[in-house]
C-alpha cells in the first residue's frame, strides 16, 4: 500500500516564542511535507538578525544536508567570494532556502539532486516568510527560479526579468539573478566569454568592484548581461548595462 502524503504546513510546526532561534529549533522537527524522511536534517537560513539583503536560494544541497548549514558548498563559496569582491561582509547578510530539507535521488553512491515540487515548496513557505518577517530586509535576493517564482509568482522568468527591482509586502524590494550554482554548471567556453565580457565592462565602467564571478549571464544576441552585487542594492536603484562580449 503507497503510504500517504503529508498535507501538512510548516505553520502547524511554528513555536510560541517569535525569534529566530525560535523558529529555528522549531523548524528541526518540522514533518509538514515528505522531505523531513530524505534529508539528514532541517537547514533553516544563518546569519544577521537585522540584515539589510537576505538571499533566498532554493533548498540546501549535499554539504548544506550533512553540516545543516545554508551555502556552504560549492554555490554557497561562490556566493561568499563574489560578496566579499563586491565589499559585502557575508556575515552582514542572511541566507536561507526556499524549502529546508534537501531533496534528492540516488545516482550510484552519490545523492543527485531534485527539484522541489509545488506542494513542498508550499508547505515549507511559512518558514521563509517567518525568516523574512524577523530580519525586516530592505531587499530580497532570489537566487535562482525556484525562489523567484516561490515570491514573485509562476510566471516570473529570471532569464528576462533578474535585476528587475519588485515592490512587495515582504520587503521593499525583491530582486531576482540566477543562482551561483548555475555559474558552476556553466561550459567552460560560456565562462570564458563571462570573463571577457568582465573585462570589457570594467574597462568601462568607473564601478570600483570587480565583476569577477558576479556577472549574470546571458547570452542573447551576442551580449551578456552584466551586474554586480554592490548595485543591486537599491541605493540608487541600480542601472543595468548589456556589453558585447569580447
Ligand atoms: S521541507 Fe520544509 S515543510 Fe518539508 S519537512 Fe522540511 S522543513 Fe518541513
Amino acid at each position: 500500500m503507497t503510504k500517504p502524503k503529508a498535507e501538512g504546513s510548516a505553520a502547524d510546526f511554528f513555536p510560541e516564542r517569535k525569534t529566530l532561534p525560535a523558529f529555528r529549533n522549531a523548524a528541526a522537527d518540522c514533518k509538514a511535507c515528505d522531505l523531513w524522511e530524505r534529508g539528514t536534517q532541517t537547514v533553516f537560513g544563518e546569519g544577521a538578525r537585522r540584515a539589510e539583503v537576505v538571499f533566498v536560494g532554493e533548498q540546501p544541497g549535499n554539504e548544506e544536508d550533512l553540516t545543516g548549514k545554508p551555502f556552504v558548498g560549492p554555490a554557497g563559496r561562490l556566493l561568499g567570494e563574489a560578496l566579499a569582491e563586491a565589499g559585502i561582509d557575508r556575515a552582514q547578510t542572511y541566507v536561507t532556502n526556499v524549502v529546508k530539507h534537501f531533496k534528492w535521488e540516488p545516482r550510484g553512491k552519490r545523492r543527485i539532486h531534485k527539484k522541489p515540487n509545488a506542494r513542498e515548496i508550499t508547505a515549507c513557505r511559512p518558514w521563509l516568510e517567518a525568516e523574512i518577517a524577523l530580519v525586516k530586509p530592505k531587499v530580497i535576493v532570489c537566487l535562482g527560479a525556484t525562489a523567484a517564482q516561490a515570491l514573485l509568482g509562476p510566471k516570473f522568468r529570471v532569464s528576462k526579468q533578474r535585476g528587475e527591482f519588485i515592490e512587495s509586502t515582504l520587503a521593499p524590494y525583491i530582486v531576482a539573478t540566477v543562482h551561483p550554482s548555475s555559474i558552476l554548471r556553466a561550459p567552460d567556453d560560456e565562462n570564458s566569454s563571462h570573463r571577457k565580457a568582465t573585462v570589457h565592462r570594467r574597462s568601462e565602467t568607473d564601478c570600483a568592484h570587480s565583476f569577477k564571478d558576479q556577472i549574470i549571464p546571458q547570452k542573447r544576441f551576442n551580449t551578456v548581461r552584466l551586474t554586480c552585487i554592490c548595485e543591486s542594492l537599491p541605493r540608487p536603484l541600480p542601472e543595468f548595462a548589456d556589453a558585447q562580449v569580447v
